[in-house]
C-alpha cells in the first residue's frame, strides 16, 4: 500500500517535470529504503524536505532565473541531485533496519536537516536584495555562487535545520538533548557546504559568453575550470556535507 504512493510519488516527479527518469528511481529508491527503516514517520520527514524545498524552489522563480544559469541543475533533478539530498538519510535507514539504535535515527534526521538548511538557504538566500558576500574574501560578490552567505539565507539556513528538528522531536518523542543536536548539527551541514563549496568546489568559465558558471557546457560549448578540485561539484558538496554533519553527531552522542 505505502510502497505502491511512494511509486505514484516518483512516477509523478517524472510526469511533472520535477525528476528525470533517473531522478524518479533515486526518488522512489530512497522512498522505500526510508520506509523500510523509520516507516511512514520516516516518509513523512523526508516528504516534508521535499515538499518544502520544491515549494520554495518554485517561490519567485523568475526573480532566480538569472542565478540559474550560474547553477548546474536545472528546475529537473536528475538522480545524482537526489541522492546528493537523499542518499545519506537513507543510507541510515538502510543500517537502522538492520540494527535499531537511536544513533541511526539521528544520522537520518541530521542529514535531512542539513539537506532542508542547505536548500532553504540557496533557494531563499538568492532572493536577498543585497549580494551575498563571499567567505574567501568577505566580499560581495554575485548571487548563485556557492560559498557565500547572507543574513537572509543564514535566516533560512536556520528555519530549514529547525523545521526538520521539530518535526523530528514531534514524530519520534525526542529528549530535548538529542533535538538541540540534530539542529546544531543539521544547520552545521550548510556551514560545511559553504566551506566546502568556497574552497574545493569547481567552477567554470564558459568560452563563448564569459559567466562563471557551475555548468559543463553553456552557450552549447564544454566550460573550462577555473577552480575547485575535480569531481567536486554542487552535488557532491551536498552528499558530504550532510554524511560529515551526521557522522559528527553520532560520534558526539557515541562518546556522551
Ligand atoms: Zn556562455
Amino acid at each position: 500500500m505505502i510502497q505502491g504512493v511512494i511509486l505514484i510519488t516518483g512516477t509523478s516527479g517524472y510526469l511533472l517535470n520535477s525528476l528525470t527518469k533517473s531522478g524518479a528511481i533515486a526518488a522512489i529508491l530512497t522512498g522505500l529504503a526510508v520506509y523500510f527503516g523509520f516507516g511512514v514517520k520516516g516518509l513523512f520527514l523526508l516528504g516534508a524536505f521535499f515538499a518544502t524545498s520544491s515549494l520554495w524552489s518554485k517561490y519567485k522563480s523568475a526573480a532566480k532565473a538569472s542565478i540559474e544559469e550560474k547553477l548546474a541543475k536545472g528546475a529537473t533533478r536528475d538522480w545524482r541531485q537526489v541522492a546528493a539530498n537523499g542518499g545519506a538519510a537513507a543510507l541510515f535507514s538502510i543500517i537502522y533496519y538492520f540494527q535499531n539504535e537511536s544513533l541511526w535515527l539521528m544520522g537520518f534526521s541530521v542529514s535531512l536537516a542539513s539537506a532542508n538548511s542547505d536548500t532553504w538557504a540557496s533557494e531563499i538566500g538568492s532572493l536577498s536584495r543585497n549580494n551575498p558576500i563571499y567567505i574567501r574574501t568577505f566580499k560581495r560578490i554575485e548571487k548563485g555562487t556557492s560559498g557565500a552567505i547572507s543574513l537572509l539565507g543564514s535566516a533560512a539556513a536556520i528555519s530549514g535545520a529547525l523545521l526538520i528538528t521539530i518535526l523530528t522531536m514531534l514524530l519520534f518523542h525526542l529528549p530535548v538533548y538529542e533535538s538541540l543536536i540534530i539542529f546544531l548539527f543539521g544547520f552545521l551541514g550548510n556551514v560545511i557546504d559553504t566551506i566546502v563549496g568556497a574552497y574545493y568546489q569547481q567552477e567554470y568559465r564558459c568560452v563563448n559568453c564569459g559567466i562563471h558558471t557551475e555548468k559543463k557546457v553553456h552557450c552549447g560549448k564544454p566550460t573550462r575550470r577555473i577552480k575547485g578540485v575535480p569531481f567536486v561539484d554542487n552535488d557532491m558538496v551536498n552528499f558530504l556535507s550532510g554524511l560529515i554533519a551526521a557522522i559528527l553527531a553520532i560520534s558526539l552522542i557515541h562518546l556522551s
